[in-house]
């Protein structure tokens, strides 16, 4: 069943009023008629079905509560240097599919990309866009938060339980047993930081490692800056969910 993240200026009791870019998508795209039924993710992250009203209005009625659940039991932050667009935003789509609950862009001494929050923040309606449509096709219950453009400095406001930078002189030097180590640690939440496609500098790992940040290898080869934080997730998601 199709599912919509419903805003709570829309929701009047029992009733939805959708807005006109997911009533077209209902109407014209779906093809939906009076009495079909769709799923509807509330600002409260409960899941609700409810049943079309009216398709001309786009009016729905609530039909009955779900419980599911299709979040991770820890809250990840994965904080991603700004790389070239595209790239970017597909981190945004994969980073939303393996559950990420927020993503924190970071300015970083190589980052090709050169910008400011003020040029930054014109593409936040397009991203915010992506992860809602990555959060509704994995049947997730929450869209992930994508905060201001940082730097090292800033990432202060975004450690966790456990925080760890990827970092490629770690794998270079040998380190092979920090990330598996941390994730049989109890823990809650988790910060990951992955680095632009030239790496980082010596001087913010040093600045994140008095932060408390430690760093960490993925491994024996040297990952692209976009596989990267979708290894740590698929790892981070497999550690928590699969079992024998
Ligand atoms: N150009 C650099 C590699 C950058 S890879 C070089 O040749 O050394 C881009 C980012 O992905 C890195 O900053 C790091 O955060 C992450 N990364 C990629 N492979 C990694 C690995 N094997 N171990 C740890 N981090 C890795």
């Amino acid at each position: 069943m199709q599912r919509y993240f419903i805003e709570e200026n829309l929701i009047k009791e029992n009733l939805i009023y959708v807005d006109d870019y997911n009533l077209k998508h209902m109407s014209k795209v779906m093809r939906y008629k009076n009495g079909d039924e769709v799923i509807c993710i509330l600002p409260d992250h409960k899941t609700y079905i409810y049943s079309i009203k009216d398709i001309n209005e786009g009016i729905l009625e609530r039909k009955e509560l779900l419980d599911v659940s299709h979040e991770l039991d820890v809250d990840i932050t994965l904080v991603y240097a700004l790389v070239k667009g595209d790239k970017f935003e597909f981190v945004l789509q994969k980073a939303t599919e393996l559950g990420v609950k927020k993503v924190v862009p970071l300015n970083t001494i190589r980052s090709v990309i050169k910008t400011d929050q003020d040029k930054f923040s014109k593409k936040y309606e397009r991203f915010n866009k992506i992860l809602k449509e990555a959060a509704e096709q994995s049947y997730r219950e929450y869209i992930p938060e994508l905060t201001p453009l940082t730097n090292v400095k800033g990432l202060k406001e975004y450690l966790s339980d456990i925080n760890l930078v990827a970092y490629e002189e770690s794998s270079k030097q040998g380190e092979s047993s920090n990330f598996y180590q941390f994730l049989h640690k109890p823990y809650q939440s988790i910060t990951i930081i992955v680095g632009p496609e030239g790496g980082f500098d010596q001087k913010e790992i040093d600045e994140m490692e008095s932060m408390g940040i430690v760093p960490c290898s993925l491994g024996k080869r040297i990952l692209r800056s976009e596989t990267a934080p979708l290894y740590m997730l698929s790892v981070i998601g497999y550690s928590r969910e699969l079992e024998k």
